[in-house]
């Protein structure tokens, strides 16, 4: 008796029938009423919810037969799955397709059969819908439409498992998320409050000791980066999934660069006494031009996770090197190892969520949207118990030398005016702080109009401004004083990553953007560039 050929669309009708998981789960009541009520329509002894996996079919529900499964290659429904009609076959025993069939000859001693496929939305038919009985007998056509239309049923009832089962996930992903990004929010914000706290009863006490105050110091910097990585994490996915973030491809001297990033988790290697080393091929060129922000994020992604799943004493290597037109960075480490099953999702976001300790699983989802956005990619081989591999690959392409920065070094112009547009009190503190720390005069405009204001009074030497004022928005606020001083610099500072795509600042000539926190050193690029 030859076995039913397979469809053409195969792989694919697997692949929409695994996708509905639904393959060698408990009974449930909704299948099993569908099956039961065909059984009554058709006048059947038996009926059967039939899934056609690789090699068997098995049954989701049953009314009549006590058999869980059986093999693909006797399975009338096997057949059944070729055409888009109902599949009936009359009388077995006359059919010379089935006659000598097993089912046929033995248990459960088909003679009837009827098999409405069950086609999935996207067209592919998944199993049947089929009525089984040991006479011969044919259907009226009433009870086929019957039958067809219970079969549709059966798919919705299967969509509709599929799409509560994924909001299931989906709730418990964003679940552990929240809870995994609250404690990576909190312990660092713990030490930054205790600290300081601290600091302030030992400075008001007697004799404050320098050293642990300066200690102190160090931890709570270090604790305020730990959390602006974060929430940069979350903007970063937010603008790669907005197709936001954009390349910035330069000219530079990577093997400085990638140095420098080896040399950033050396202390965190060197504590676990890891065996941890950097091999760039002598065969590179001096210089490479790509995006070098988003390659060292990549690279300290990966270098800090080689580092933190390394158990002490074993090695963490990289290697950069040139393989066809790909520059390849390979971080090789002897960690803990990733499961298989995990492997495949470990690039998703959140995904790997639920199984990890701590982290919020944005770090790998970054580096391969970062790769490809760069026309590369990323891959990883590992095994438990013995350790990783992260490849990544991006294009080649040699850089030349790349111009000297013309204020190389970070050192402030003086006798710089700054109008400081901002509401916030601790925002005003802390540029002023900075900005008076640095020899220059700061005034601070609260809002928009007293802003405007101002800036017509006096030659500043630029304006710092806020994007959101209670008045007004910053965009227009920099408009305004555009119209009314057009030569004075203006540099928006905003919490606000987007800010410039916005286009609201099309015109409002606003000369640069910096983020907030305030970083320093790229204030001052800003003074020295913008500042007259
Ligand atoms: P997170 O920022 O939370 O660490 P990642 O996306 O960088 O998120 O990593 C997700 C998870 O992948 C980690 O929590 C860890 O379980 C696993 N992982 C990543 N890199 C390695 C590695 N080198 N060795 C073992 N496990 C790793």
């Amino acid at each position: 008796m030859p076995a039913a050929p397979f469809p053409a669309d195969e792989l694919d009708r697997l692949q929409a029938l695994l996708d509905y998981e639904v393959l060698d789960t408990e009974a449930e009541q909704s299948f099993d009423d569908l099956t039961n009520l065909a059984s009554h329509l058709c006048d059947t002894s038996i009926a059967l919810v039939s899934l056609i996996d690789t090699t068997r079919q098995w049954f989701k529900a049953k009314a009549g037969l006590e058999a869980c499964e059986t093999g693909r290659d006797i399975a009338f429904c096997a057949h059944a799955i070729l055409q888009r009609d109902i599949f009936e076959i009359p009388d077995a025993k006359a059919d010379p397709r089935f006659a000598e069939n097993p089912l046929v000859t033995g248990p459960p001693f088909i003679r009837y059969y009827a098999g409405a496929p069950l086609v999935t939305p996207q067209g592919y038919a998944i199993g049947t819908l089929c009525v089984i009985d040991t006479r011969p007998k044919s259907l009226l056509r009433s009870q086929k439409e019957g039958l067809q239309i219970l079969a549709r049923a059966v798919v919705s009832q299967l969509e509709l498992r599929k799409s509560l089962d994924r909001q299931a996930k989906l709730s418990q992903f964003k679940m552990d998320f929240f809870s995994n990004m609250s404690h990576e929010l909190r312990t660092p914000l713990n030490a930054i409050l205790a600290l300081s706290q601290l600091m302030q009863e030992q400075i008001v006490g007697a004799s404050p000791n320098l050293d642990q105050l300066f200690q102190n110091l160090k931890t709570i910097e270090f604790s305020g980066e730990r959390l602006l990585n974060q929430i940069n994490n979350v903007l970063d996915i937010s603008k790669l999934e907005a197709g936001k973030m954009r390349l910035v491809e330069r000219d530079f001297d990577f093997r400085t660069t990638f140095t420098h990033v080896y040399d950033m988790l050396a202390p965190q290697a060197k504590a676990k006494q890891l065996d941890y080393r950097l091999h760039i091929d002598h065969a590179l060129p001096p210089f490479l031009y790509m995006d070098e922000d988003k390659a060292i994020q990549i690279l300290t992604n990966l270098l800090s996770n080689a580092v933190k799943f390394t158990l002490p004493g074993k090695q963490v290597s990289t290697y950069i090197q040139k393989k066809d037109d790909w520059l390849e960075i390979m971080v090789r480490d002897q960690g803990i190892g990733i499961a298989p099953d995990y492997q495949k999702r470990l690039f998703h976001r959140f995904e790997q969520v639920a199984e990890q300790k701590g982290g919020t699983g944005l770090g790998l989802a970054i580096c391969k949207s970062l790769a490809e956005l760069m026309g590369g990619e990323i891959f990883v081989t590992s095994e438990q118990g013995k350790g990783s591999l992260f490849k990544v690959r991006l294009p080649f392409n040699e850089g030349k030398c790349p111009l000297i920065d013309q204020n190389p070094l970070l050192t402030l112009k003086t006798d710089l005016d700054i109008l400081l547009v901002e509401d916030n009190a601790i925002n005003q503190d802390v540029a002023r702080a900075v900005l008076e720390n640095e020899g220059l005069t700061v005034k601070i405009a609260p809002d928009g109009e007293q802003a405007i204001a101002l800036a017509a009074k006096q030659p500043w030497s630029m304006v710092l401004m806020d994007r959101h004022l209670p008045d007004m928005d910053g965009i227009e606020v920099s408009r305004k004083i555009k119209a009314l001083c057009p030569d004075l610099p203006i540099v928006m500072w905003s919490a606000d990553q987007h800010v410039q795509h916005h286009p609201s600042t099309k015109d409002a000539g606003i000369a640069d953007y910096l983020n907030k926190p305030l970083d320093k050193n790229a204030l001052i690029r800003a003074l020295n560039k913008y500042g007259k």
